[in-house]
């Protein structure tokens, strides 16, 4: 039986209905050749990846999307186990340090088709106003080169083409609704809903999060049994693999999976000319093209730049700021855990459906700047298991005992604002990787701000769990979703890109993942960094040919184009606001 990609997926065509977004493409995937000079490669088909490939192919450009893992087939290639789904992360090795240092592999970016976006939990807030000004309003960080509104008509995108569900009415930020209704309540929910209601905080129920609570287009409603961080292979959760991807194939584009980019080319002329890559067997390739976008995530795109140095940028290709690999940032995100009398189940339920952002903004009372989020987490058994050897030091019986008390636990876990810091960034080690490239080093250390944000975050956590009858509370310090370490600004000595994500220093290049974002908020990434990908679409749409051939920086706004959305967009389901 061939992928089907690449042929017909014979034996089940009798049950097309039955089978996912990406068995229901028909054609063959079209082909390019190396020699032939394509208009764009994009490095990384995952959140931001998945979204610009969609955009550029359905306007008509010729682009290949290199992917360093897999081509899913979510039918064959998925389980809903644990276990069994830890290829969908991004296990090669980096090396990690600093005075706290971030544990990198599983809980970092994804590998394969769809990225991170396969294995994220779909939480989908967005950033708050205030993030955009961060620097202007509380002198810490930095402000972005854009605002609010820039990003807002791509928010409300993407929210309709992913699509989420959360609450009619959004209080925080910018008060918004959501494309569909919110999901019911789990065990970790209903916790959190009493413990926020007993101490007067606001609660958003039900969402806002990327999975389907009615059917929608060819994809089925969830189901409720937790494995959305395996991959949802009931095709419940978007991810770019099944909501951007096959729309991208249907378009034109052309997906290189397990091609490892190594180097990003440089002509005589200042202008990027191709990308260098490895295949499955680590035969060396290059990929001619006009124009190349890395998306590759907060630690491989730098990475790449670093790898790519050549005469002119001996430091780091694009790097004449000395800002490639810096201001790195990872939000905290430590998971407070709460034991009750009364069975919990987390497991039945998207870990991701309920959350409060009172906490959000800066707050004169406080001795820290910025703010926090405390949303559900639903780790299943193993995850469970890591925590209560981490939170508990249990081990041996003690931990088969906790392990059995499991559907008595719930789990919260606060999104803290860790500020951007030049020292907390991406180097290269002095290991190699099997390419013979060397490997990411991740330096981070926390700051007093941070330091003191965690501990009232952790607090707050805490008291909500206990508002919520837990009898015993426990908790396990860790860190969650990196971006920065290639940012965005208007300053090109301080920046690496400008406001639509164009090097500053060579006009062909872009880099358009998390790793442009100045600061982070206390929002998940994930809805802001597809946001981001269908912005620099639109402008690079706008500015056609010319990106191939022109050095002129042109910062003429690009216009907003609502058309080039894929049509499972306007599928069925209980859609609210049109
Ligand atoms: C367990 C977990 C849960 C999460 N839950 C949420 C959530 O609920 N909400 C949310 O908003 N965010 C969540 N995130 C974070 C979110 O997944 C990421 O922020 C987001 O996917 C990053 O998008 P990106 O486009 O920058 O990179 P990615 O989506 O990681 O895509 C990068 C792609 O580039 C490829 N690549 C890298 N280097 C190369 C190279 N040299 N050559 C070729 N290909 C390459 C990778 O294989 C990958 O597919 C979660 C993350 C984790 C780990
Ligand atoms: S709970 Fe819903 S979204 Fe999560 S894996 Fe199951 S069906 Fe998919």
């Amino acid at each position: 039986m061939n992928t089907p990609l690449l042929g017909s997926f014979g034996a089940a065509s009798s049950g097309k209905h039955m089978l996912g977004a990406l068995q229901h493409i028909d054609l063959p995937m079209r082909r390019f050749k190396e020699l032939e000079e394509v208009d764009y490669i994009i490095v990384g088909v995952g959140s931001a990846g998945g979204v610009l490939l969609q955009r550029l192919a359905r306007a008509g450009f010729n682009v290949v999307g290199l992917e360093a893992g897999p081509f899913w087939d979510t039918e064959r290639d998925w389980v809903s186990d644990e276990a069994g789904s830890h290829e969908l992360y991004w296990e090669e090795a980096r090396v990690t340090g600093g005075t706290d240092p971030l544990a990198l592999g599983a809980n970092n970016c994804g590998r394969g088709v769809g990225g991170g976006s396969v294995h994220w939990a779909a939480f989908t807030p967005r950033l708050h106003p205030s993030d955009f000004e961060v620097y202007t309003r509380d002198g810490v960080g930095t402000d972005w080169p854009i605002t609010y509104e820039d990003i807002r008509p791509y928010y409300e995108q993407l929210e309709l083409e992913m699509p989420v569900a959360g609450p009619a009415y959004y209080p925080w930020g910018h008060p918004h609704g959501y494309p569909y209704g919110p999901h019911p309540m789990g065990g970790v929910g209903d916790a959190l809903i009493r413990g926020c209601s007993a101490l007067d905080i606001p609660v958003s129920i039900g969402g806002p999060v990327a999975i389907l609570s009615g059917s929608h287009g060819d994809r089925p409603h969830c189901i409720y049994r937790g494995f959305c961080i395996q991959g949802c292979k009931v095709g419940a959760k978007a991810s770019t693999l099944i909501t951007h991807v096959p729309d991208a194939l249907r378009s034109g584009a052309e997906i290189r999976d397990h091609s490892m980019a190594g180097r990003v080319s440089l002509g005589k002329d200042g202008r990027v000319n191709g990308v260098h890559y490895f295949d499955k067997d680590g035969k060396g390739h290059f990929q001619r093209a006009k124009s190349v976008i890395l998306c590759g995530y907060a630690i491989e795109t730098p990475r790449l730049l670093l790898n790519s140095a050549c005469p002119g940028f001996e430091h780091g290709l694009a790097n004449s700021s000395d800002t490639v690999g810096r201001y790195l940032m990872a939000q905290a995100g430590t998971v407070v855990l709460g034991r009750f009398d009364q069975l919990v189940r987390m497991y039945k339920a998207p870990p991701a459906h309920a959350l409060t952002e009172e906490f959000y903004e800066t707050d004169q009372k406080n001795d820290f700047a910025r703010g926090f989020a405390i949303q559900t987490v639903g780790p299943l058994p193993l995850a469970f298991g890591k925590q209560m050897v981490a939170a508990k030091k249990a081990w041996g019986w003690g931990l088969r005992r906790e392990m059995m008390d499991y559907n008595h636990w719930a789990s919260f876990g606060l999104l803290g604002e860790i500020l951007p810091w030049p020292e907390n960034r991406v180097t290269l080690a002095e290991e190699k990787d099997r390419f013979g490239l060397p490997i990411a080093h991740v330096s981070f250390n926390l700051h007093e701000n941070d330091q003191r944000l965690i501990k009232a975050a952790t607090g707050k956590t805490t008291e909500v769990m206990r508002a919520a009858g837990a009898t015993e509370v426990v908790h396990e310090a860790r860190y969650a979703h990196l971006v920065g370490a290639a940012r965005m600004g208007s300053d090109p000595r301080t920046s690496v890109v400008d406001k639509f994500g164009r090097s500053h220093d060579i006009p062909n290049l872009f880099i358009c993942d998390g790793s442009i974002m100045p600061t982070q908020g206390s929002a998940n990434p994930g809805l802001t960094i597809q946001a981001l990908a269908a912005r620099t679409a639109d402008y690079l749409i706008t500015q056609g040919d010319r990106v191939f051939t022109s050095n002129d920086r042109d910062m003429t706004t690009q216009a907003i184009r609502r058309d080039l959305a894929p049509p499972e967009t306007w599928g069925k389901g209980v859609p609210r606001i049109t």
